[in-house]
């Protein structure tokens, strides 16, 4: 081995042991997989959300698969105040955030532009995109000082593409793609890395969301294809943020074999 690999810090699965992982929206779907992947690869977890009885029922599973600490926090991430406030009053053994992973997001109806609702627009722009930018905001300067720190945001096919009746919510996903191209410019000459992870349908709750409770309209968004799983998708993250550190995976598209982009799927 050389003097300069010998000097590489670790790589691999084994690199995230011990490390602070802070997941936004850790209480279902992409994040709660992203828990459970990070936990049996050792690292230690800071998770939120909204819903406060589901991170607890997680966090005692995610201490018996392997995490060495578990630490919840109620947080809503359209809330700026509550965001500055929560991150900032955050105990001392939870300061030192390593990878922050924004997966909180949304989506809220499918309606043609002209028919659409201004509330549901709020609450997505203000989750996806203000939300992201609040909770980046509180903990990157933090990784700037300590020298190290891995941002992962959730992205869609959705920013690359538009589909009919999806627009706001495309669009918030374009703003976390030119966010993430921005912020990845903006730590430049620092060892803090930033990547987007964009995924295609991933069987989670997130239809369920989006029309409001309707589980038979949700139901019908995955017949007849095999979607991603979440699992897929914590799978990618773990390995994007386990690189070499001068390796900074920037993007990653990703669908399932049954989908070719935002509007056509194999059915
Ligand atoms: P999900 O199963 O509905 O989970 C969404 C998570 O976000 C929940 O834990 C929810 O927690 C949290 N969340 C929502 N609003 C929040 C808020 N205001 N403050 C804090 N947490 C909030 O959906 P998912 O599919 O895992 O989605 C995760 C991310 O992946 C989203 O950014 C989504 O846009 C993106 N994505 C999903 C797909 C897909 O097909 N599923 C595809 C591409 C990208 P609480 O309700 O407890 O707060």
């Amino acid at each position: 081995m050389t003097e300069n690999q010998s000097a590489q810090p670790p790589s691999g699965p084994a690199a995230i042991a011990g490390q602070t992982v802070f997941i936004t929206g850790a209480s279902a779907g992409i994040g709660a997989a992203c828990a459970h992947a990070f936990a049996r690869a050792g690292a230690r977890l800071l998770l939120a959300a909204r819903r406060q009885d589901k991170l607890r029922d997680l966090a005692a599973a995610l201490q018996k698969e392997g995490s060495p600490a578990v630490h919840t926090i109620t947080l809503d991430v359209r809330d700026a105040a509550q965001v500055s406030a929560t991150l900032g009053a955050l105990p001392e053994a939870w300061r030192a955030i390593d990878v922050l992973i924004n997966n909180a997001g949304l989506s809220r109806g499918l309606d043609k532009l002209q028919e659409g609702k201004p509330e549901d627009w709020d609450e997505m722009i203000d989750t996806n995109v203000k939300g992201l930018l609040y909770v980046t905001r509180a903990v990157v300067p933090g990784m700037i000082e300590r020298g190290r720190g891995h941002i992962v945001n959730l992205g869609s096919t959705a920013g690359h593409m538009t589909y009919p009746k999806g627009a706001v919510y495309c669009a918030t996903k374009a703003a976390e793609k030119s966010i993430s191209e921005g912020l990845r410019q903006d730590v430049l000459g620092t060892p803090v890395r930033v990547t987007s992870i964009d995924p295609g349908m991933v069987q989670t709750d997130f239809s369920k969301v989006r029309f409001r409770g309707d589980e038979e309209r949700a139901a019908k968004v995955y017949q007849g294809v095999t979607p991603l799983q979440p699992e897929d998708i914590a799978d990618a993250i773990l390995w994007a943020v386990t690189r070499p550190a001068h390796v900074n995976i920037s993007e990653m598209l990703i669908t399932s074999i049954d989908q070719a982009n935002s509007l056509l799927f194999n059915r």
